[in-house]
């Protein structure tokens, strides 16, 4: 009886799993040296984040009696705005170098064997919102604030563009550790939001494709966002999806009802634990997004969706950094982070989601390598050749799931920090990984979705690829 290539696969790694002693369970210490180039200092991922710079409340300057007694207004960054210091408004446009001694890289990171290869891992949240959106009051310095003490080297704000200053009022540039770049959510006719990441301006154009179009030529990125309700993802010039959107997730199965339940257990005592009870695996979109990636490749990031803006029984269930640590995009970038490798690495979907908040994924990697140690990451492509082997590494163990053309093939026996497989097949392979939580009954929880390896059959010529629109703004 002749077997498909996916059954093969899976018989293979069953046998491997057998007593082939092809599943190594090493552990991660000793990684490999650092590679020269890149000046190794302490990320800090494992040390107490700075302390937050954001002015407290108490200490903003006190109104003139006369101001209090006019009507509440929505916070904007005007001078006026008493969440802001009138005598320093923050210049949305950042400096065009990030701060000496701040690209750092960690222990974990050092442990990667694309580290070895040159890359370093930034992580970032892409789509959040400000004062400029209708449904956010959140200022600049907040955010700002928020983003250095959580530890982003990137920040992409994506404004709703109800306000015409959106994208040209948005964050740019360094402020502190973080690289941001402005862009915007833009609502499309019959559901789902076109997510327009690194503009120069805002987004023109009658339809869909228009938009798309437009957002492409002036050097941006056109990501699906709020991915359930597009019915098709088919559109040229679409750079990705974003296969994870926190405000889809708090909203599936009517889950909003729950999280309030538990938030009025953990709320005031333990509101990551609240926050926490949102997530779920995206089972709908991945199982969909398994499916285009067959055909072609389509990398994935995550949405945080950040708005500062749900209040229960009087508290902030999602203040910025809260939100901005429930899940972030990392990305593979050779040398320090700058706007144009950023926009390639998120392009090219050299990158992987994790969930923060359930540990740092610095010191991830899913590899596929030649006998010869040349070796691709997550959204790279390359030909299948024999002796080629998938490798996971994991800062913390975790149970892996390894997926080929959507099916899944092998798990890890057991949790471990260091699995890999020989593979037999060509094929689109990814990898999942799951992890407990012990500050939630040992509750087992979606941690790591890498984007896919794609390993080409011998003879296959790679697709066109749409090159990033020359310009795209000034470097940063
Ligand atoms: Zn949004």
């Amino acid at each position: 009886m002749t077997q498909s290539p996916v059954s093969r696969v899976v018989l293979f790694f069953r046998a491997a799993a057998s007593g082939a002693a092809l599943v190594l369970l090493t552990g991660i210490g000793g990684g490999p040296a650092p590679v020269a180039g890149l000046t190794p200092v302490a990320r800090g991922e494992d040390q107490a984040p700075p302390p937050a710079a954001v002015p407290k409340q108490e200490s903003a300057p006190t109104p003139p009696p006369a101001a209090k007694k006019k009507p509440a207004v929505k916070p904007t960054d005007d001078p006026n705005n008493p969440d802001e210091d009138p005598n320093q408004p923050p210049d949305p446009k950042g400096a065009a170098e990030p701060p000496a001694g701040e690209r750092a890289v960690g222990e974990a990171e050092r442990g990667s064997p694309l580290y070895a290869a040159g890359h370093v891992d930034y992580r970032g949240v892409l789509h959040a919102h400000s004062f400029l959106s209708h449904d956010s009051s959140g200022t600049r310095r907040k955010i700002i604030a928020a983003a250095g003490e959580t530890g982003l080297d990137f920040l992409m704000m994506t404004d709703h563009p109800n306000n015409p200053e959106s994208v040209t009022r948005g964050l740019t540039g360094w402020h502190g550790r973080t690289l941001f770049t402005a862009g915007e959510e833009k609502g499309v006719s019959g559901g789902g939001s076109l997510m327009a990441i690194d503009l120069a301006r805002r987004v023109r154009g009658k339809g869909l494709q228009e938009q798309i179009d437009d957002t492409v030529a002036q050097g941006g990125q056109a990501w699906i966002c709020h991915a359930e309700s597009w019915k098709e993802w088919d559109f040229p010039g679409l750079t990705g999806i974003e296969v994870y959107n926190l405000h889809y997730d708090a909203l599936l199965d009517g889950k909003m009802f729950i999280v309030l339940a538990a938030a009025s257990k953990w709320l005031k005592t333990d509101p990551d634990r609240a926050f926490k009870q949102i997530l779920d695996r995206p089972d709908p979109i991945l199982k969909k997004w398994d499916q285009v990636t067959r055909k072609r490749r389509f990398p994935a990031v995550a949405g945080n969706d950040s708005h500062e803006n749900v209040v229960f029984a009087g508290v902030q269930m999602d203040p910025y950094p809260r939100s901005f640590r429930f899940v972030n995009t990392h990305v593979f970038v050779k040398g320090r982070l700058t706007r144009s490798n950023l926009r390639e690495a998120l392009a090219e979907g050299r990158a992987y989601i994790c969930h923060e908040m359930f540990g740092d994924g610095f010191g991830f990697s899913f590899t596929a390598s030649r006998p010869s140690g040349e070796a691709v990451s997550p959204g790279e492509e390359t030909t299948f050749g024999p002796g080629m082997a998938l490798r996971v590494t994991a800062p913390k163990k975790a149970r892996v799931t390894l997926i080929r053309d959507g099916e899944t093939v092998a798990e890890s026996e057991g949790e471990t920090a260091d699995c890999s497989w020989p593979v037999v097949d060509p094929g689109v392979y990814r990898v999942e990984l799951t992890i407990r939580d012990p500050k939630d009954d040992d509750k087992v929880r979606p941690w790591i979705y890498s984007n896919p390896i794609y390993l080409r059959p011998p003879g296959w010529t790679p697709a066109p690829r749409t090159p990033p629109a020359a310009g795209g703004g000034e470097e940063f």
